[in-house]
């Protein structure tokens, strides 16, 4: 294949020593990242047959394009608290790929939230947008604000002034932001309105994660959450194995926590055990999922509320809850909170399973004792993109105006599931490295972009 703008594909022995060096090209193009460095390395690291595979990739320079976003808005969100005290937070959009369809990622708003983090949530986005098969490039957002403890008025507030600036670069064909860490119903709703006020457009398409009154799609809320656990069944039927009997522990105890513990109660687990950032509570009856929504989401408490109303059930501060023996295991709370140690003790304890409800969950020492002991690993980028295939769902009903039954879209959201695992299964396999999901995820996501960047040519 000939080009006028890059030199030609390397020979195949010095493929990895060349994306070595983009890797380090990135790295030092972008100082202090790590968690974007983390993710990039994980994606490039697999990408040295898909190049050999297919030299027009290297030839129009795909990964350093992908490495790059297309846009990146850091803004200035003033805001004040209910006593009148004036507030200063940091608003980001990194909108990095709309090769697939217009940039679609959450906002996440996180004491935590820094540029770093918004691009390796992006970056990972793109690659779980592509493999859903639906027509979404990659974006995430969110600013370095803390909504805990804040009242409704001071939430509406700020969702308010961070939209006020956002807005003009939204748009259901552009850019479509949901949900994260820190931004569900409520945040969506106070974001979806300001929208709508400042560019009198019923835009319904603009957001997803809406509420069910005004333009929301059944199943948005339990998606993640399901959708892992439907990801967990497929590694496990693989394996001719099941989650019928399972002892389970989820991490975390938001939206993507709540769901996969029902959605593992449903299919006959017993999750016991879960947390939130202060530790942990070990439950050997089986989390009781009502008073778990009633301590997290009603009334947004710690997490030691709920073992103080549960008998048998203990609150260990402070500790790992990858220290409670199980089966199967689904960490749905945030970036790199399973350690190596943590893995090590999960496979001492016979857990069989993993599969990533949130993103990046598990760092990359400890997928590798997941996949030394045999442990099947389903990466979040593959697992948890039940979210947003329903938020994909969710601008489809939105474009045509119709609204679906809840049957009707988990079974959606079940099939996507299933043809996302057989993919990467199927991706692993074919570059010979049969049930290492976390090569399928990333080569098939990647292809996916590349081939239609190709196709598209230098923009
Ligand atoms: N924040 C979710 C994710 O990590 C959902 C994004 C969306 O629905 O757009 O995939």
């Amino acid at each position: 294949m000939s080009t006028t703008f890059s030199p030609p594909a390397a020979h195949h022995a010095d493929l990895d020593e060349r994306i070595e060096l983009i890797l380090n090209e990135v790295i030092a193009r972008n100082p202090a990242e790590v968690e974007f460095h983390q993710a990039a390395r994980e994606v490039l690291d697999c990408l040295g047959p898909v190049i050999a595979k297919h030299p027009e990739f290297a030839d129009h320079k795909i990964i350093q394009r992908i490495c790059e976003p297309e846009r990146q808005i850091i803004f200035r969100v003033p805001w004040t608290d209910d006593r009148g005290e004036v507030h200063i937070n940091r608003g980001m959009r990194v909108e990095f790929s709309s090769a697939l369809g217009p940039y679609k990622g959450g906002l996440r708003f996180h004491p935590s939230v820094n540029l770093g983090i918004v691009k390796f949530l992006g970056f990972e986005q793109i690659f779980k947008n592509a493999l859903t098969g639906m027509p979404i490039g990659g974006g995430k957002g969110g600013a370095d604000f803390d909504p805990k403890g804040r009242s409704d008025g001071e939430i509406m507030r700020f969702c308010q002034s961070f939209m006020t600036e956002l807005y003009r670069h939204l748009g259901e064909y552009t850019d479509v932001p949901a949900g994260d860490i820190g931004v569900g119903g409520r945040e969506i709703g106070y974001l979806f309105g300001q929208y709508k006020r400042i560019t009198n457009r019923y835009e319904s398409g603009v957001i997803t994660g809406k509420g069910l009154d005004w333009g929301g799609a059944l199943v948005r809320t339990e998606a993640t959450g399901y959708g892992a656990v439907y990801f967990l069944n497929e590694m496990l039927r693989r394996r001719g194995e099941g989650i019928e009997g399972r002892t389970a522990i989820v991490s975390g105890s938001g939206n993507v926590a709540i769901y996969a513990i029902e959605k593992l109660h449903a299919l006959g687990a017993k999750v016991v055990a879960c947390s939130d950032s202060s530790g942990y509570v070990h439950d050997p009856a089986g989390i009781d999922l009502e008073l778990l929504q009633q301590v997290k989401e009603i009334e947004r408490a710690r997490i030691s509320q709920y073992a103080e109303r549960r008998r048998d059930a203990r609150f260990v501060a402070g500790a790992s809850v990858w220290e409670v023996p199980c089966d199967l295991a689904v960490p749905s709370a945030t970036q790199n909170e399973l350690h190596e140690s943590d893995a090590v003790a999960l496979v001492k304890n016979g857990c069989v399973a993993v599969a990533e409800g949130a993103n990046m969950p598990t760092t990359p020492a400890a997928i590798r004792v997941f996949a030394d002991a045999g442990v099947a690993f389903g990466p979040g980028k593959a697992a948890n993109a039940g979210g947003v295939a329903t938020s994909a769902l969710e601008m489809q009903q939105n474009a045509s105006r119709d609204s679906w039954t809840f049957e009707h879209t988990e079974a959606r959201l079940a099939e996507i599931m299933r043809n996302i695992h057989q993919l990467c299964d199927e991706t692993a396999e074919e570059f010979g490295a049969p049930g290492d999901l976390v090569k399928g995820a990333n080569i098939a996501g990647f292809q996916r972009v590349a081939h239609a960047m190709v196709a598209l040519g230098l923009v």
